[in-house]
């Protein structure tokens, strides 16, 4: 996105068109009353539906929200809200919430990418209109500290504690781009929410779009591989059953076991996955909680200086109800509804030692990366507030 002049005041229609989600944004459409059905079918709204889809899908397919919209450029101010007002309605009628929330991570991260280049006052007029008090004081921007803690705490980066902020008289005194990034957060967290939709409007949208959805439950998030680690690309069609099957499990919306929540994060991260795309696995859980997950999935993968807990073994699984080798019958996959003869081979004592026999790399335990803060002790399952994490076992893998 074209960087913007830190001068330049934007009109109301202009802020409309690049912040969708402000109250208001539906004034671009100058009274034109437009109904879900035609929204969803009628060839006038084509374009914003092409777009609005380009946007769904980039918040499906790169959960870190890197991933450009090329549509978006060069599209006029009601194009582009018709189609971010699609992709939300959609989300919201969709049959899981996981969708929804990696989209409003994506479509938050884009507005961070113009919020961080924008001037304090276009920061602060942003903010008050998400209801926000985002002061100017110039070059930095003064924020309340009960604003401050509710946005700051689901984010990671030690810059972001509050014990290393400038706070007067109950002011946070913030640089701009700081700023940006808590507004990322307002964002994403009004985006998360979904619009309250009718069983009729549901129904509609889930049988016009169909084809959607089975394209958004086909996209497992796909962890990424963190930077810093020896060994090749994540694969995830190589992780044992168990594995995949806690994947499906949350992906679909349904709830994870405890254990579960632990065996795979622990598993993520010695498999070398990036700590963003390991939260963004548990997004469709039923009780996702933003915060409580990041500080959980720290935990896990921060502990003894960034070697993390080490994941359950096949017995313990086995004891959870977790081991998935005789196959997953409700799996969309036939791989992953077979049985799997490797998992049944007598030397197999581990899901990591299933995972390297395939192919896949397995971060050791003595060049896991220590980047990040030290892990706080008591956290338990990504998810499951106020659970304690499994001790980590002497097997080395
Ligand atoms: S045998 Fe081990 S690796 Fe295979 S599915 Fe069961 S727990 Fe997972």
């Amino acid at each position: 996105m074209a960087t913007h002049r830190a001068d330049q005041r934007l009109d109301e229609r202009s802020l409309f068109a690049e912040y969708p989600f402000l109250p208001g944004s539906e004034a671009l459409l100058e009274g034109e009353e437009v109904s879900v059905r035609a929204l969803l079918e009628h060839p006038a709204y084509q374009r914003a539906r092409t777009i609005g889809e380009a946007r769904i899908l980039a918040g499906a397919e790169d959960p870190r929200g890197l991933r450009d919209v090329s549509e978006l450029a060069g599209a006029p101010g009601d194009i582009r809200f018709l189609s971010f007002l699609f992709a939300r309605l959609v989300l919201s009628a969709g049959p899981t919430a996981a969708a929804l929330r990696r989209w409003a991570v994506s479509e938050a991260k884009r507005s961070y990418s113009r919020l961080a280049n924008v001037s304090v006052e276009e920061l602060s007029e942003v903010a008050r209109r998400l209801g926000y008090t985002f002061e100017p004081e110039r070059p930095n921007v003064a924020v309340p500290l009960v604003d401050y803690v509710r946005l700051s705490v689901p984010i990671r980066e030690a810059d972001f504690r509050l014990a290393s902020q400038e706070v007067r008289k109950g002011w946070v005194l913030v640089p701009r781009v700081r700023a940006a990034r808590l507004l990322q957060e307002a964002v994403r967290l009004r985006l998360a929410q979904p619009l309250p939709v009718a069983p009729e409007v549901s129904a509609l949208v889930r049988e016009v779009e169909a084809e959607l959805f089975e394209d958004l439950a086909r996209r497992t998030p796909a962890p990424v591989a963190r930077t810093g680690i020896a060994g090749g690309p994540i694969r995830p069609e190589l992780f044992p059953p168990c594995i995949r099957k806690m994947q499906r499990t949350l992906q679909s919306g349904e709830n994870l076991s405890h254990a579960g929540r632990f065996g795979l994060a622990a598993f993520l991260h010695r498999a070398g996955a990036d700590f963003e795309t390991i939260v963004d696995q548990y997004r469709g859980a039923p009780d996702f909680d933003e915060s409580i997950t990041r500080y959980q999935v720290e935990h896990i993968t921060l502990r003894d200086g960034g070697r993390g807990y080490e994941p359950p073994e096949c017995d313990t699984l086995r004891s959870h109800g977790l081991c998935a080798r005789e196959g997953d019958p409700t799996a969309a996959v036939e791989a992953d509804r077979a049985r799997d003869p490797r998992c049944f081979d007598e030397t197999l004592r581990h899901p990591l030692q299933y995972y390297r026999r395939r192919g896949g790399s397995v971060v050791e335990r003595g060049e896991a990366d220590a980047t990040g803060p030290a892990a706080t002790p008591g956290a338990g399952a990504p998810g499951t507030p106020g659970g304690r994490g499994r001790p980590p076992s002497t097997d080395r893998r």
